[in-house]
């Protein structure tokens, strides 16, 4: 099995934490209460509540993202960091730069 990188890594994930805190504040800004009914007609601001549960949802699957990740850069120095949960085996390099929250290997993860 092909090893990864672990410098490669680390930068990979500073690199995606950063992309997701980025979204989160743009995320954030979608979010903030619906405006009153009398400024919007009917309909615009049913959309409105529509957009924001979505925004919600979006909001947080990001924050979970973000969590996985920073947890996933805490550990990359341990010596079971890229081993699948699962199976104790390696986790495939291009698996963990693709997903480097993963936590276990594409066989155990696909079943
Ligand atoms: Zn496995």
């Amino acid at each position: 099995m092909e090893a990864y990188n672990k410098e490669e890594l680390k930068s990979k994930i500073i690199e995606l934490i950063k992309k997701s805190e980025e979204d989160l504040i743009e995320i954030r800004k979608m979010t903030e209460p619906v405006v009153p009914e009398n400024s919007l007609g009917r309909i615009s601001r049913m959309d409105a509540i529509n957009n924001k549960s979505v925004m919600e949802l979006a909001q947080r699957n990001k924050e979970a993202k973000l969590s996985k990740l920073q947890r996933a850069l805490s550990k990359i120095d341990d010596p079971d960091f890229g081993k699948c949960s699962n199976c104790g085996k390696g986790i495939q390099a291009k698996r963990l730069m693709f997903l480097p929250e993963s936590t276990k290997c594409i066989h155990c993860a696909a079943r």
